[in-house]
């Protein structure tokens, strides 16, 4: 059964019809109340998806404050220049292989949260997370989706000064200050959407939209991205992979964030993540 999980205020919850449900309540503690650990309960959490019509809820969605999804990562991978258009507008040439960073897990911050901005060029990238679900070590391409708890939406937010002070540039410390990864709202199953490798997404910036682009553009989709990580190293449930992001971005007109700028990232059959840069 298909599920779509939040975190709400620190607690494992799955959502329905604008209600949400603690999901240690209806399943009688056999599922972990934190969501770093109930991530990895896949098989409970859509087994008890499938029942939600027999409980009470804990409430309205509109009324919950949700934290980020998987809140503190093992493991958080960007991957870059993974749209054709957005390597182009990078000037850069298409990857031949994926080019993969570490968006260092302590960036991680919720859907709604502020980012604190540093410096004076920070940009925004809108993305898609894949969020791991299962042990995954050399799995093919055909069974990658298997591994996967879901999808969330994610903000790769960046500081172009730092991430190009080094030469090679360094990535992994440019994109990854205090908030500068927000994920959320809520975080959906794979077998939840009509076609999860064909998802529009957009960013809007205090209202004009800079991004506008379908899933189906990565150079790498999620199935190559789990099994060509996996080749490396094990992931593990709860593990992030950022996909890369559109064309769109900043940098290539300084169009930098400033602080007040409301980021607006969205992607159909997920939702929406609003975040105030300060
Ligand atoms: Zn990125």
């Amino acid at each position: 059964m298909s599920f779509k999980f939040a975190n709400i205020d620190g607690r494992a919850s799955v959502v329905e019809g604008g209600a949400y449900f603690d999901l240690e309540r209806i399943s009688k503690g056999s599922i972990d109340h934190d969501p770093m650990v109930a991530i990895g309960q896949l098989d409970e959490i859509h087994r008890v998806s499938g029942n939600l019509a027999g409980h009470d809820s804990d409430g309205a969605l509109a009324d919950a404050k949700l934290n980020a999804p998987v809140p503190s990562p093992r493991n958080s991978f960007g991957v870059g220049l993974n749209y054709k258009d957005h390597a182009e507008e990078s000037k850069m040439d298409l990857p031949k292989v994926p080019v993969v960073f570490t968006k260092y897990p302590s960036c991680i911050t919720g859907p709604f949260d502020e980012v604190c901005l540093r410096g004076e060029m920070n940009d925004y990238e809108a993305e898609l997370v894949a969020v791991i679900g299962r042990t995954a070590r050399d799995v093919s391409v055909d069974e990658a989706w298997s591994h996967v708890a879901g999808l969330t939406i994610g903000q790769d937010i960046s500081d172009r000064a730092l991430q190009l002070a080094a030469r090679p540039a360094h990535f992994g410390l440019g994109k990854s200050r205090d908030t500068y990864g927000p994920i959320g709202p809520i975080l959906v199953s794979p077998d939840a959407l009509d076609d999860p490798n064909d998802l529009p997404i957009t960013c809007d910036i205090n209202g004009e939209r800079r991004q506008d682009a379908k899933t189906s553009s990565l150079i790498f989709d999620v199935p190559f991205l789990v099994s060509y990580l996996s080749e490396v190293m094990t992931l593990e449930a709860g593990d992030l992979i950022f996909t890369g992001t559109p064309a769109g971005v900043g940098m290539p007109d300084k169009r930098f964030l400033k602080p007040g700028d409301v980021i607006r990232t969205s992607i159909d059959g997920i939702g929406v993540m609003e975040n105030i840069c300060r």
